[in-house]
C-alpha cells in the first residue's frame, strides 16, 4: 500500500482532486469533485458533466449507479446499449465514449484502471458493500468478461471516513477482521473502511505496490468534503468520475 498524492484543481468554480498516482496513464481521465460553495443536490449531476466537458473537450453519456449498498457490479462493453443510470454499486468499463461515476459521502470510492486492456472501474464500498466483497466481485467480473486479471490493476482508495471518525455498533464491528477494527477515546468500536478493503484486494491477486491510498477523512475534513454522518440528511454528495481518452 503506497499513500497518494492529491492535486486541488478549479473549474468553472467547480473544485475537484486528482491524484497524481493516477495521472501516470495518458489514456485516463479521472478525478473526484468535492464541497463546493452555494452547490444544490440538482446540480451536482450537472455540474460533473459540464465539468467532464470542459477538462476532456467531449460530450459523452455519463453514467450514474442507483446504489444501494449491495454487491452488484455493472459491466459496459462495446455494443451494449448505454441508459444513464443503472442499478449497483459497482461498474467496470472498456469503452472510450462515455464516463462513469460513483457517488460518496463517507463510504469508499474506489478507482481501478487495467492498463493492458484499457479497463476501468469505480467501486462504491461503505461496510455493507465491503462485507459482501464488493470489490473482489467487481476484479472477479472483470477477469471473467474482459480477462484482466487483479494483479493487471492498479487501485486507488479515495477519501472516506477514515478510522479516527467511522463509530460501528458493536454488532457491526464484530463482523470484521479484528486488525481493522479500533477503539476510540470512548471506548466505542470505529472501523477502518481502507484496511478491510485492502486485505480484500490483495486477498485476490491485486499486488501491495499497485494499491494507492489517499489519506483523507471525509469527516474531519470538513471544509474539503461532505459527510453523510457530519451532516446527516442535508449532505450532499462528491462525485468520484473516470473515462478513458
Ligand atoms: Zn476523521
Amino acid at each position: 500500500m503506497r499513500s497518494s498524492d492529491f492535486v486541488l484543481n478549479q473549474t468553472d468554480g467547480i473544485k475537484w482532486l486528482s491524484f497524481p498516482s493516477l495521472e501516470v496513464y495518458p489514456f485516463l481521465v479521472h478525478g473526484f469533485l468535492i464541497r463546493s460553495p452555494n452547490l444544490s443536490k440538482d446540480a451536482q449531476g450537472k455540474q460533473a458533466g459540464n465539468l467532464l466537458k470542459k477538462i476532456t473537450s467531449q460530450e459523452r453519456f455519463l453514467i450514474y449507479l442507483t446504489q444501494t449498498h449491495q454487491d452488484e457490479c455493472i459491466i459496459i462493453t462495446p455494443g451494449d446499449e448505454l441508459k444513464e443510470s443503472y442499478r449497483g454499486d459497482a461498474i467496470l468499463t472498456t469503452r472510450d465514449d462515455l464516463f462513469i461515476s460513483v457517488w460518496v459521502a463517507d463510504c469508499l470510492p474506489i478507482f481501478l484502471v487495467e492498463k493492458r486492456r484499457r479497463v476501468i472501474g469505480l467501486v462504491h464500498a461503505g461496510w455493507r458493500g465491503t462485507l459482501m466483497g464488493i470489490a473482489r466481485r467487481t476484479l472477479k467480473k472483470a477477469k471473467h468478461r474482459i480477462g484482466s486479471k487483479p494483479k493487471d490493476f492498479t487501485v486507488l482508495l479515495g477519501p472516506c471516513i477514515q478510522r479516527c471518525c467511522y463509530q460501528v455498533s458493536d454488532d457491526v464491528a464484530i463482523l470484521f477482521d479484528k486488525e481493522c477494527v479500533n477503539r476510540d477515546a470512548n471506548d466505542r468500536f470505529t472501523l477502518d473502511l481502507v484496511c478491510a478493503n485492502m486485505k480484500q484486494l490483495v486477498g485476490c491477486g491485486v499486488q501491495e505496490d499497485k494499491i494507492f491510498v489517499v489519506d483523507m477523512c471525509t469527516f474531519c475534513q470538513y471544509e474539503l468534503f461532505h459527510s453523510y454522518r457530519r451532516d446527516k440528511d442535508q449532505s450532499l454528495r462528491m462525485i468520484a468520475f473516470m473515462g478513458l481518452r
